[in-house]
């Protein structure tokens, strides 16, 4: 290792990155280990024939924590902000169906029956409070608005964020503000109105960067310097040591290992889990439970004239009953401009997930295939794009379903007992890349605090991150 660092971080995704920036303004440099040969992890932005086609996220919402991050990393400049009045479509009977985004389109939306429109409408005048058990997201929705918001509108937008199953999501775990709504206010539009208000009434846009998402993660690891190592793999963690604890790995074939003051597990659940048997069974066992959905993500170009639709909007969400295997698609060069060359557009797709997680074992020319011939169908689009990359995660996002809060209780119960040991990453509050920012930002104060020996609230926040 270059120079000593008190604090390894293990993963160099978005987590892994903002929780060192954060350490680093707090003053405490930290070794970024991550095993692939470039940071990121789902986050990648290529170029195919001039179009930019992103691996993993499209784009990211542009809440308090991230603008601070990005103006933080002299990004502002770079950002760029989708139209935030873009029309987001679902396939419903047959055609795309503008979401209706207040509550006069809705009255006049012919995508939801009548009575689904009188019990949205009237839902703030319905109090209710939340159940005694732990809800699914499927039974709340149920329960409130009846099934078809569920089918056409919630269930969609979950494959969306989660690709996962609302008939196993945890309402409390995956869509804590929508529990919380009903406990407060016993509406959740109610809460809705409120939560805006309390925020002044603006509704944090969509954004990306001029070249990409790609832009942030290179400006935190060009920050990091030789405290960002590729090609290392964490293969194990110890107490012990000269400082704390040892932390070994795999570099350039050959076994290395570092000793520090504190951890920061920054891989997925499954990796985490794996390295923290080494310190407690008990948690590293709690957080293999954590299950993945499976995602792969079809970028495609085409030329303007192949595609029948306008392309005015955000994309399309696919209700599973539609019976496609594509669970819906981004209209990335309607969204942000530099997406295409041209006089062509680009479109990123979406298949797999919890509900349909076979398709992503397939080839990928077959996934090809298949999503591009259900684009035909729905986007009126003829021929073949004329450029496409497919990507195939097996293990693409943590599923936050019943039970999922109180595993992570018992992983902070256990780790209390191995204080300097810290966790960040998207299975603990939110898999949005503003979740996981906020997330290492709150990481990083744990660790600083930790390290400032700050006795019993040192240990406090370690049980809380
Ligand atoms: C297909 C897809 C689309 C998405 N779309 C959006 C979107 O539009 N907007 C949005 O806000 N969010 C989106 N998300 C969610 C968001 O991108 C992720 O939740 C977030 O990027 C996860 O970041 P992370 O750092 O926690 O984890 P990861 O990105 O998984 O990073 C973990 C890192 O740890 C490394 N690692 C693993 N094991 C080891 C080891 N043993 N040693 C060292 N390093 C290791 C990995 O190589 C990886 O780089 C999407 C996610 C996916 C998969």
């Amino acid at each position: 290792m270059p120079e000593p660092f008190q604090v390894a971080i293990v993963g160099g995704g978005i987590s892994g990155l903002a929780c060192a920036h954060r350490l680093r303004g707090l003053g405490v440099p930290a070794v970024v280990l991550e095993s692939e040969g470039r940071g990121g992890g789902v986050i990648g932005t290529v170029e195919r024939n001039g179009f930019l086609f992103e691996a993993g996220p499209q784009s990211f919402l542009g809440t308090a924590p991230v603008l601070e991050l990005i103006r933080e990393l002299k990004l502002e400049g770079e950002l760029v902000q989708a139209d935030p009045n873009a029309p987001r479509f679902v396939f419903v009977k047959g055609r795309l169906q503008a979401v209706p985004r207040s509550p006069t389109a809705l009255l006049t939306s012919s995508l939801l029956s009548v009575r689904s429109r009188y019990r949205v409408l009237s839902e703030p005048l319905r109090r209710t409070a939340p159940v005694q058990h732990e809800e699914t997201v499927a039974d709340f929705v149920r329960r409130k608005f009846g099934n078809e918001i569920l089918e056409y509108l919630v269930a969609p937008f979950v494959s969306g964020v989660y690709a996962g199953d609302p008939e196993t999501l945890s309402l409390r775990a995956a869509f804590p503000s929508l529990d919380e709504w009903e406990r407060e206010y016993g509406s959740v539009l109610r809460g809705a109105i409120n939560s805006r208000k309390k925020q002044g009434g603006a509704r944090p846009g969509l954004c990306s960067f001029r070249g990409g998402m790609r832009a942030l993660l290179q400006a935190l690891e060009s920050e990091l310097g030789d405290g960002f190592v590729t090609g290392a793999r964490a293969e194990a963690l110890e107490r012990g040591g000269s400082s704390g604890f040892t932390l070994r790995f795999m570099k350039d074939g050959r076994q290395e290992s570092i000793s520090v003051r504190a951890v920061v597990l920054a891989a997925p659940a499954y990796t985490a889990g794996h390295l923290l048997s080494g310190v407690s069974q008990t948690a590293g066992d709690a957080l293999l439970g954590v299950s993945y959905a499976p995602v792969a993500v079809i970028a495609t170009g085409y030329k303007r004239q192949q595609v029948g639709n306008a392309l005015v909007g955000f994309g399309v969400l696919i209700p599973r009953k539609a019976g496609l295997h594509t669970l819906g698609t981004v209209w990335n060069s309607s969204l942000f401009a530099g997406r295409a060359p041209k006089n062509s557009v680009t479109l990123t797709s979406f298949a797999g997930g919890v509900t349909d997680a076979e398709i992503v074992s397939r080839e990928e020319s077959e996934i090809g295939a298949l999503v591009e011939s259900e684009l035909e169908n729905l986007l009126s689009i003829s021929g073949p794009p004329v450029a496409r990359e497919i990507w195939r995660y097996p293990r693409a996002l943590p599923q936050y379903n019943l039970g999922h809060a109180h595993v992570l209780e018992n992983v902070r119960g256990a780790l209390a007992g191995v204080p300097g040991i810290h966790l960040t990453g998207n299975y603990l509050s939110g898999p949005a890349i503003g979740n996981c920012v906020e997330q290492s930002a709150r990481t990083a104060e744990a660790v600083c605090a930790f390290l400032r020996g700050a006795g019993g609230s040192a240990a406090g926040a370690a049980r809380a991150n």
